[in-house]
């Protein structure tokens, strides 16, 4: 059956299209995630969103306000400009001070493809970014913006030849699935093409202090995880973290990263005295244990990874094929996925592409 409405679909919007079609076209399970746009109060004046999963099947990350007594600041900017503008008419409906910074947690496109958005209706916003993660948005999302529109039209001609994109020929069920499909897929095809790149203007290295009116907010560059300039909000005071997607819960994003140093960046955030930690995507969480579980995740996916390495020797002469048999997760899959089958396949998935990442880290150690 061809869910596009898949968090693991979803996710794959921001690496690649292609990747999607071939998502389209496998047979996935029912998702067990709430589809439906949440907004938390973390304190006075702070506020979370996650955000539901639009008609096209696409998802952004979460987004996170933080209101001063003379400006806004706000984590992270969605994938859809549709999305970041229904974000900016919430934040009025809180506040008539302008936003005054957005920060870009990470260079995936699921939490900056909004900026323009913002920066139309602020004019004069700055846009924060670690140098690493400005690095990458330019060096990636000009092109990413650029094929948008071809691909997103090449996935509806396809899709209305009746067949996916292997070419294989759909049955009436997956073809009823997709003319459901069809009509958000051309709305977003439509967008995409008004899709505008816009650059962080502002960009740190380790640490950025901003008072934004009685209210301060520290941005931290804590170490490499899920890319190489991770950036999270701690508000010192309010005792929260917005973690982007060094954390994502139910099961973590594991495509890219460097797990080594994950796990260090990790055991980092969690040093922070924080009773409250907004995830990149999932819900609010309430204390550390996640942060732990997906930290210890890490260190075992190394440990077996470089006990493996120990054996056969340097790791630039090996194929993945020769470690990925010696690395166990399992151990993780009810913590992380109870007894929910969904969970359980996506954990597995996961799992798969930690263990690539962890060897492909240690080969370039
Ligand atoms: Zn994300």
């Amino acid at each position: 059956m061809i869910r596009i409405d898949d968090p693991r679909l979803r996710r794959c919007f921001f690496f690649s299209l292609l990747i999607l079609l071939i998502a389209v076209a496998s047979a996935l399970a029912e998702s067990t995630e709430t589809n439906q746009r949440r907004v938390t109060k973390l304190a006075e004046g702070v506020y979370s969103i996650e955000h539901e999963s639009l008609n096209d099947g696409s998802s952004s990350g979460n987004t996170t306000v933080i209101i001063g007594d003379r400006e806004v600041f706000v984590v992270d900017s969605c994938y859809r400009p549709l999305s970041a503008q229904k974000d900016i008419a919430q934040i009025r409906q809180w506040t008539n001070k302008p936003v005054g910074y957005l920060l870009n947690t990470h260079f995936h496109n699921d939490h900056n493809n909004g900026n323009k958005t913002y920066m139309d209706a602020f004019p004069s916003l700055a846009i924060i970014a670690q140098e690493e993660t400005k690095k990458d948005m330019d060096l990636i999302q000009p092109g990413n913006v650029k094929r948008q529109p071809g691909e997103l039209a090449a996935l509806i001609a396809t899709f209305k030849q009746g067949k996916d994109q292997s070419g294989r020929t759909l049955s009436e069920d997956e073809k009823k699935q997709v003319q459901e499909l069809l009509p958000g897929l051309e709305q977003a095809e439509a967008e995409s093409k008004t899709l505008v790149y816009q650059s962080p203007t502002l960009t740190f290295t380790d640490e950025l202090n901003i008072d934004i009116g009685n209210r301060e907010v520290q941005v931290k560059h804590l170490g490499r995880g899920n890319t190489p300039g991770d950036a999270i909000v701690y508000l010192p005071k309010e005792k929260i973290i917005v973690a982007g997607d060094l954390l994502v819960k139910p099961i973590p994003y594991t495509y890219d990263g460097y797990p080594a140093e994950w796990a260090q960046t990790l055991h980092k955030m969690g040093e922070l005295d924080a009773t409250t930690i907004v995830p990149g995507h999932g819900p609010v969480l309430y204390e550390k244990t996640y942060l732990y579980l997906v930290a210890d995740l890490m260190q075992s996916a190394v440990e077996q990874v470089h006990a493996r390495i120990s054996q056969i020797g340097f790791p630039g002469g090996h194929t993945l094929d020769e470690v990925k048999g010696s690395v166990d997760l399992t151990p993780f899959r009810q913590r992380f996925a109870s007894n929910d089958k969904d969970l359980q396949t996506r954990f597995d998935d996961m799992a798969d592409h930690l263990v690539k990442i962890t060897f492909s880290e240690a080969a370039q150690r």
